[in-house]
């Protein structure tokens, strides 16, 4: 499987369709489809039928679609700029470990 350099709760830059330039938090990564779910982005409004048997109204869904993957930029933390992201080796504990990284301030990521 390959691996995603965003991560669920990473906060998001928006950088094309319909919501571009938006900024929200990734709720869901979905590698099968090389999508993210970003919290309030990319909502479609859903009418959902009521069920007169069981006397539920209708009622009307607001839901997050997922974006693929290149169309959002993570939003660094540390400098708040939309940037690009690296990966790098520390060494924790005389363990080695892979982090992320700002490309743009060049501060790990969580
Ligand atoms: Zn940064």
């Amino acid at each position: 499987m390959r691996k995603f350099r965003i991560h669920k709760d990473d906060k998001v830059l928006v950088i094309s369709g319909r919501d571009r330039g938006k900024i929200g938090r990734v709720l869901r990564v979905v590698h099968k489809h090389d999508t993210v779910v970003v919290e309030k982005i990319n909502m479609v409004r859903r009418h959902q039928k009521g069920n007169p048997y069981i006397q539920q109204p209708g009622k009307i869904i607001d839901k997050e679609m997922p974006l693929h993957i290149s169309n959002v930029l993570v939003v660094c933390e540390a400098c708040g700029k939309a940037t690009r992201i690296g990966y790098r080796e520390i060494e924790v504990d005389g363990r080695k470990q892979k982090v992320r990284f700002c490309k743009k301030c060049n501060e790990d990521m969580k």
